[in-house]
């Protein structure tokens, strides 16, 4: 895929990456120690343990230091900026064309564990949207897991096809889809609504095909292989190739997600097709 020298989002990228939790317990022990002394020395019993537990409190929120990244990671990083702006012109034209106005959402890189508004998660959640804050969550890790324990042939095109169909379950959120869905489970046998997640999930990958087609018009990114990654990774995270593989792993994007052949098939409907109108999964159960 080429994306160098391509402008990146517009500030929607946040990189969490290199930050580890914990305490900064020089700061919090100092003030505490001096905490004690005044204590000590006014000789009153006041409110020690109430301040001391304020102290505690506001070491955890304090954020920590981030640890410089490797030249791998930011270029990585670079890249996923340019591809998240490539979904961002895409999304902002087909939306107008429909008379609707698209609303970026941000894209969190992150290592091991991270705080969204969906609550917590660690790397083995994969990468995820959360519709509450409208972002989407990647530890970059995750595509050498692909290669490695799925199979996957990996390549640059296949983290733009996740990225893309991340996105994918966004616009699914800006038009109401996801909504509707949920609502629709909602008294469902499980067999009934994991139909209805199947078909959310194979749309998001035919969004994905939509994005490649439209991005490819516009910037000509793709180079010979590309596809094939995209297509060798929605192979790799069908829900039948991951039972196969699975071995007490969990990727719960994975999950209900559709078979390997509709994943590809739905990828390869938007992208040769390049028409919204044909991204009816619902009807095809
Ligand atoms: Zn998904």
């Amino acid at each position: 895929m080429k994306w160098q020298g391509r402008s990146g989002s517009g500030g929607n990228l946040e990189d969490r990456r290199g930050m580890s939790g914990g305490k900064i317990a020089a700061g919090g022990g100092l003030i505490a120690v001096i905490v004690v002394l005044a204590q000590l020395f006014l000789g009153g019993d006041g409110d020690t343990g109430k301040i001391l537990n304020e102290i505690q409190k506001q070491s955890v929120q304090t954020p920590t230091e981030q640890r410089e990244l490797t030249a791998e990671e930011k270029k990585l990083g670079e890249m996923a900026d340019v591809i998240l702006g490539d979904t961002e012109a895409v999304w902002k034209q087909i939306f107008s064309e429909n008379g609707m106005t698209y609303q970026e959402p941000n894209l969190v890189l992150f290592t091991d564990g991270v705080e969204t508004g969906c609550g917590s998660a660690t790397s083995a959640a994969g990468p995820f949207y959360c519709p509450a804050d409208q972002k989407v969550y990647m530890d970059m890790e995750f595509f050498k897991e692909l290669q490695s324990r799925f199979g996957a042939k990996g390549g640059d095109f296949a983290i733009a096809y996740v990225i893309a169909h991340e996105i994918g379950h966004h616009v699914q959120t800006l038009m109401g889809t996801s909504q509707k869905v949920r609502k629709m489970q909602q008294g469902m046998s499980e067999a009934q609504a994991n139909k209805l997640s199947v078909a959310l999930e194979l749309q998001a990958d035919f969004y994905a095909g939509l994005w490649a087609h439209y991005n490819e018009k516009r910037v000509q990114m793709l180079e010979p292989g590309d596809i094939e990654e995209a297509l060798s990774a929605a192979q790799a995270v069908g829900d039948d190739a991951i039972q196969k593989r699975m071995q007490g792993h969990v990727v719960p994007d994975s999950f209900t997600h559709g078979t390997s052949e509709q994943r590809m098939k739905w990828f390869m409907k938007g992208f040769e097709g390049g028409n919204i109108q044909d991204g009816d999964t619902f009807n095809e159960l």
